[in-house]
């Protein structure tokens, strides 16, 4: 075992069973892991004024940071351990190397400190302090706050090192055994590289956190009422599920109607149409004469948008190689320069309603148009054009889907992406290489998702304006 299976199994028993015993052809790469890999590297660089070097030479040089050191070890109960510091730093004391010793340090995302960080740092001192044959007493937490390098040193106390010893005996434990069971809390599956392995196993077996808005705690009060799966929840009767769900207070009702609805859609692959005619009408009328799509990249760890991406819809018969599709790049040094395309390109149509899927691009133009100094009436009549497709396909619809996020629902829907297994996250790693390396082809590949997204998001209003159509 090593020091990733102790971050994984922190999070999910089954995920650290997987990267230690899984087929990696069914691991999907995840750029999640790529993008804390490149923001740990550079704040590690910027923390260690550049005095950042690999492997066990570079320790025994005695330079300020160390990163790439592997220390195996026969370890408590006859354990075989690894560890992987993510950074070592170099302080005052006397280890095997003279008169200086390291301390391991992690990379922090955000601002809590988590069990993840604290055990991290326990595990590489019982490992490390016995290498350098000198104790370790503390470790660091290096994050970035506002573009600013911040360390939080943590002592690593008996009580903690105690804790870390009995998860690693679990986790020796785990390894050993058969695979863990997926997760209740399937949130954490959204970034994980063991998600479409996992989905599959879970819908085979009717597992009732698939049904969007039921998350472990509901699934954990249906089985204590019985109702164990799918299957049995898309048969049970509404009122009597209405009785079970007090939770949901007045909702309960409309909850069970709902959770009932959805799993028999799930299903049957059938989707159900909830009546909502009002909304769909307004759509149908307000968008007969032209619209926009509206769909935005960003970068929510640094709260900067980097593509504002709008596809103009004259007329929906229009095919989609026709279509105008305008990328506006957002650079730091350039900001005001992209707010003032955007509001030229808005006003260039009036009338036009802008359609877009999740609350998003909606917040952002408030705020460039707070930043552009508009007045309260200029942003109120802005804003009151945008239509959120992603509440209205939930309003009017209950799909055969596992959740409605507009790669869920588009692909459903037949649509299918230039470019394959991408993702906001991925965008946002070619982002990063762009960054770093001004290659052209990394902000090629962004404009082509932006511009698919924008595309999927049309084949949505579609599929609710033919809807609506046939209805009426
Ligand atoms: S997809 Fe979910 S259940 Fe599967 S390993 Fe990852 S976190 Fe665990």
């Amino acid at each position: 075992m090593n020091s990733l299976h102790l971050k994984s199994f922190i999070r999910c028993k089954r995920k650290a069973w997987l990267d230690f015993k899984g087929k990696r052809s069914c691991e999907v790469w995840s750029p999640h892991k790529a993008i804390d890999k490149i923001n740990q590297f550079q704040i590690f660089y910027e923390f260690c004024n550049g005095e950042i070097y690999t492997g066990l030479k570079a320790c025994k040089n005695g330079y300020r940071g160390v990163i790439g050191l592997k220390i195996n070890e026969i370890f408590f109960q006859n354990i075989n351990a690894e560890i992987r510091p993510q950074l070592l730093v170099k302080t005052k004391g006397i280890s095997k190397w003279g008169p200086y010793k390291y301390l391991p340090a992690v990379y922090k995302l955000g601002h809590k400190t988590t069990k993840e960080h604290l055990f991290d740092l326990a595990f590489s001192s019982l490992l490390l302090g016995t290498f350098q044959e000198s104790k370790i007493e503390k470790g660091l937490v290096i994050s970035s706050v506002g573009n600013k390098v911040n360390v939080e040193e943590i002592y690593l106390n008996k009580k903690l090192r105690k804790k870390v010893l009995n998860v690693l005996l679990s986790l020796n434990e785990c390894l050993e055994g058969f695979m863990p069971e997926i997760t209740q809390d399937r949130k954490k599956c959204t970034i994980c590289s063991w998600q479409k392995f996992c989905d599959k196993e879970a819908k085979e077996n009717g597992y009732l956190t698939d049904i969007d808005g039921i998350g472990s705690k509901t699934a954990s009060l249906l089985k204590t009422n019985g109702i164990s799966n799918t299957q049995s929840l898309a048969s049970h009767n509404e009122k009597k599920l209405g009785e079970k769900l007090s939770k949901f207070n007045d909702q309960k009702y409309e909850k069970a109607s709902v959770f009932i609805k959805q799993a028999q859609a799930y299903i049957s692959g059938e989707p159900y149409c909830i009546s909502n005619k009002k909304d769909t009408n307004d759509l149908l009328e307000k968008t007969c004469s032209g619209f926009y799509i509206f769909d935005i990249e960003s970068n929510p760890d640094d709260k900067h948008d980097f593509l504002y991406g709008f596809l103009k819809i004259n007329n929906l018969f229009t095919k989609n190689e026709d279509l105008i599709y305008e990328p506006i790049l957002n650079l730091e040094n350039n900001k005001k320069e992209s707010y003032r395309q955007i509001t030229e390109l808005l006003f260039a149509n009036k009338e036009w309603p802008v359609l877009h899927y999740g609350e998003t691009e909606k917040i952002a133009i408030i705020n460039i148009a707070k930043n552009l100094n508009l007045s309260f009436e200029e942003i109120d009549s802005l804003t009151s054009r945008f239509i959120d497709l992603h509440t209205l396909i939930r309003k009017s619809w209950i799909l055969p889907l596992k959740n409605y996020g507009l790669k869920t629902v588009s692909n459903w829907l037949g649509f299918e992406w230039v470019q394959k297994n991408v993702s906001g996250s991925k965008a946002l790693y070619w982002w990063i290489q762009y960054q770093i390396t001004e290659n052209e082809i990394f902000l090629k590949k962004i404009i082509q998702y932006n511009k698919d997204d924008c595309l999927a998001t049309l084949q949505i209003a579609k599929y609710l304006i033919k809807n609506q159509l046939n209805k009426n």
